[in-house]
């Protein structure tokens, strides 16, 4: 089985945790901070909190910005659930705002439209998680100027998008957003088995991320709300979770860093070689803004079931008995069991629905070979069939 993605773990990557295995810290110790630094410069933060997934880095962001009970959390319907789980965690409420046809991102007109309207119903939400999908950045700007008019805060969920560029400034420099959120699970552009990061360039959030991710305790006097006992003396000032990443974790990413620019070139080699391969065939490959240097993480194609005999049903299971791990991101959150009982209907995001009977992503990872490529590209023609 060809999968649709999977990491690359080389010599480097197996001597840094062995490094850290035989060293005096497994957890708490330099690797963390050394690993927070070099994502930090790598995407151009001034801060960079390094947790044991996105699912937690986007929880706490969602804390630090003061989401809570009666809020309201806008997401895309396109996304991995926990970019709106995180919303239900702090208690707030979540609603969709539906995708562009184009980059499959939220769609900033969408969401345009439905301020509008909470703003008459007094319902606006006080934060919205833009999620890169595919690696393709969402249209910042025009984001970042709704979230001036209407208050909000803006999360960047990049767990597809370490490495991508939007007006030709890496993702993460989060100077249209708040709070950036990275993943490092395997299937990812770089891993650290399980993990995550919060960048961020505001100090305040930065220091309440840095509790939230550690009970909440503070060694620090100046986050003390009084004088210290003594100097064996700690502080709970906050209820915090221990969401921290381990040293062995921490520096297998520091390793995979210095790899990330050479994997998303190769990742954007591919998708070019793939969308020549492809061309000629009834789908649709995925568009690319010319304001963005995609991350890649997805190639999500979209058939033209008008032209086609089979259905995407069959296409997808034939492509997965010919030895080809696609696979479907995602199903719209919306209508997921746990987010029907909130009261959602299937039609409430037309797009979201469109895509989602049309999507397939095919293989796409670093150390794939051309020949593999072909392999997948002779299964899908096969799949398809006379059109
Ligand atoms: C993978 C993913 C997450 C969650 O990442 P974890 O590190 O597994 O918690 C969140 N959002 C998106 C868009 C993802 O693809």
């Amino acid at each position: 089985m060809i999968p649709y993605g999977r990491q690359e773990i080389n010599q480097a990557d197996i001597d840094a945790v062995v490094s850290v295995l035989e060293s005096d810290f497994l957890t708490q110790g330099p690797q963390v901070p050394r690993f927070e630094q070099s994502v930090a410069a790598h995407v151009g933060a001034k801060h960079a909190l390094a947790v044991n997934s996105a699912t937690s880095a986007l929880h706490i962001a969602c804390l630090a910005l003061g989401l809570g009970k009666g809020d309201w959390l806008w997401t895309s319907p396109i996304t991995f659930v926990a970019s709106a789980n995180c919303g239900l965690y702090c208690g707030a409420k979540v609603d969709f705002v539906d995708i562009d046809p184009h980059t499959y991102n939220l769609c900033p007109k969408a969401l345009e439209t439905k301020l509008e309207r909470a703003e008459r119903q007094g319902r606006l939400p006080k934060v919205v998680v833009a999620v890169h999908l595919c690696g393709q950045p969402c249209d910042m700007q025009s984001l970042h100027l709704l979230s001036n008019r209407y208050g909000f805060k803006l999360i960047e969920d990049a767990s597809h998008a370490i490495g991508a560029k939007y007006q030709g400034e890496f993702v993460g420099n989060s100077c249209y957003s708040d709070i950036t959120v990275f993943s490092f699970h395997p299937v990812k552009i770089i891993t650290t088995a399980e993990g995550g990061m919060a960048v961020t360039n505001d100090q305040y959030l930065a220091e309440r991320m840095n509790l939230l991710r550690s009970h909440g305790v503070t060694r620090d006097s100046e986050l003390m709300t009084h004088e210290a006992d003594g100097p064996w003396y700690y502080q709970q000032v906050e209820l915090g979770f221990n969401y921290r990443m381990t040293e062995l974790q921490a520096a297998l990413g520091t390793s995979q860093m210095t790899r990330l620019d050479e994997y998303v070139a190769r990742r954007n080699t591919l998708a070019a070689r793939y969308d020549n391969l492809l061309s000629e065939l009834p789908l649709t490959t995925p568009w690319q803004h010319p304001d963005s240097y995609s991350g890649r993480h997805l190639y999500v194609i979209r058939l033209h079931l008008d032209r086609l005999k089979v259905s995407h049903r069959e296409v997808f299971e034939s492509l997965r008995e010919q030895g080809i791990g696609v696979n479907l991101h995602y199903i719209p959150v919306h209508s997921q069991p746990y987010y029907q009982t909130m009261g959602f209907n299937k039609d409430d995001f037309p797009e979201a629905e469109q895509y989602y009977s049309e999507a397939i992503s095919v293989p796409l990872f670093h150390t794939m070979t051309k020949c593999q490529q072909d392999e997948v590209v002779n299964a899908l023609k096969n799949a398809l069939g006379d059109t």
